[in-house]
């Protein structure tokens, strides 16, 4: 039986009927910034900021910039350091900036989809970064004028730009049409004066807010205020809206109140180790999941080594609870990032090799506790596995730091439908049978939950429970499972 329940569709509390228009192209877990620095050249804090972002999304960056007379906008694909350089940082100027990075393992790369999204409002034109996934795309499709838009982002933008239309301030405009989107959006929106950061009411995707000298910043992770020399103020909570002018920060909650729910995966795997979120550093709370995963599911082996960088954390904390020697067995290409040149077939049969590889010195004669962070649709574990017994490793037990991921993700993490993830429907034993593994052990969501050392009841868990905290609006489609 699956964890959360039954049936496959189960713990969903409702599938709305199927969209009568075309659906849009939803947003992917990304990195938002914003920056309002009196007196700085505030393309230049926000292009550091994405810097730090980079992990969150490496299908575009963008920057758009305020002088307080006009909103300026560079966006393109690629990664932060291909896509700006001096000259055009230079053009973006003024001490008001958004910035965003776009993050998509499926679904179109292409310019149109990058952000900032940026609508011309005369004196009251706007600019926005989107964090998330929105739920009632459809719903909002009839509400507002989708013409011009192609996907979530765009619309939000369409719906302010209607508020603002029809008279609305920035902040009231947001006030207004927020509580109608559904789903996950963590946002940085700006005007030619106004910055403005907010959370969905149930903060599925983080926000900090950080103070840098007379101004401030919103970023999605702390690690971006730390690489600009801001300092942490706090988080932003859900459902709450900061509005940053030159008068200082006002806070507001224009939602209902919710229970939060954050992504648990920013912790498992999104978030950068040295961010913080709930007040809890990432890479102690991953060190805790190794720990709790040694006490659980102890072996008899010679070393343990993590699959870098993601089970490196983990696999400190599994091999000193275990008392088992952590030794470094795989080395990643530092420099592998998403380019925009596709590999030839023969390439990327090399697959896994292109980013990993295994030190037979390491591995050689020795059974080996492999640690890693998760399994979304296991090709790249089942060529690791491979790879590490090519190596001589003589047993392999392989430990992943999270439960089986047999759920798809609505609220930003776009890893595809149930037919694409490998635990779907699949008991452990098969799964350790198709990896090749000699045992297989996934941390316990308890365990999880406790190592993450925030309230249990705060994280969504979706990907690994199948309880959905909302309705879910999609065609029941992204729920079959058609492996063959
Ligand atoms: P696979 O065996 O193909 O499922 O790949 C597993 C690896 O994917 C693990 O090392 C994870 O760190 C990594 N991973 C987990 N979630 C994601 C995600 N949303 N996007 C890209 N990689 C991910």
């Amino acid at each position: 039986m699956e964890p959360g329940g039954g049936s496959s569709r189960g713990m969903i509390r409702r599938v709305a009927e199927k969209a009568a228009v075309t659906p849009l192209t939803i947003g992917e877990s990304c990195g938002v910034f914003g920056v309002f620095a009196p007196g700085e050249e505030a393309a230049r804090l926000a292009y550091f900021g994405l810097f730090a972002l980079q992990h969150r999304g490496q299908e575009s960056a963008g920057i758009a910039t305020s002088d307080g007379n006009a909103i300026t906008v560079y966006k393109d694909l690629g990664l932060v350091a291909q896509v700006f350089d001096e000259g055009k940082l230079a053009s973006l100027t003024g001490d008001m900036a958004i910035g965003h990075t776009r993050y998509s393992t499926t679904g179109s790369t292409v310019w149109a989809n990058s952000q900032p999204t940026y609508r011309d409002l005369g004196d009251a034109s706007i600019a926005l970064s989107h964090n998330g996934n929105l739920t009632n795309t459809s719903v909002l499709g009839q509400q507002f004028d989708r013409s011009g838009a192609s996907t979530d982002s765009e619309l939000m933008t369409q719906a302010l730009a209607e508020a603002i239309e029809a008279g609305a301030s920035l902040p009231k405009a947001i006030a207004t049409v927020a509580p109608e989107f559904e789903g996950a959006f963590t946002l940085a929106i700006m005007d030619r004066k106004t910055l403005v950061g907010i959370r969905d009411p149930m903060g599925f995707r983080p926000l900090c807010l950080g103070a840098l000298g007379e101004g401030w910043v919103i970023a999605s992770e702390t690690a971006a205020l730390d690489i600009i020399g801001a300092k942490f103020v706090r988080e932003v909570s859900p459902g709450e809206m900061v509005v940053i002018t030159s008068d200082g920060v006002e806070s507001h909650f224009p939602f209902a109140a919710a229970q939060p729910q954050m992504c648990v995966f920013e912790f498992v795997y999104f978030a950068r180790p040295d961010s913080r979120l709930y007040g809890e550093e990432i890479h102690s709370a991953r060190r805790r999941m190794g720990e709790r995963l040694a006490e659980q599911s102890h072996v008899d082996v010679d070393i343990v080594v993590p699959v870098p960088e993601s089970g490196i954390p983990g696999a400190q904390g599994y091999a000193a609870r275990a008392g088992i020697p952590y030794i470094d067995g795989l080395v990643k290409n530092r420099y592998i990032g998403r380019t925009f040149i596709n590999p030839s077939q023969s390439m990327r049969d090399l697959g896994v090799r292109m980013k990993l590889n295994a030190m037979p010195g390491e591995l050689g004669g020795r059974r080996v506790v492999l640690v890693d962070d998760s399994i979304v649709r296991g090709s790249t574990t089942r060529q690791l596995v491979q790879m590490v017994r090519e190596a001589g490793a003589t047993e392999i037990h392989l430990r992943i730091l999270s439960p089986p991921y047999r759920w798809p993700c609505f609220y930003g993490m776009d890893t595809g439908d149930r037919s694409t993830l490998l635990a779907a429907g699949k008991e452990v034993a098969d799964i350790a049978e198709y990896l090749a593994v000699d045992s297989l052990a996934y941390l316990e969501l308890d365990g999880l939950l406790a190592a993450t050392g925030a309230p249990a009841d705060g994280f969504c868990t979706a990907c690994l429970s199948g309880n959905y905290p909302t309705d879910v609006p999609m065609t029941a489609d992204k729920f079959l499972l058609e492996r063959s």
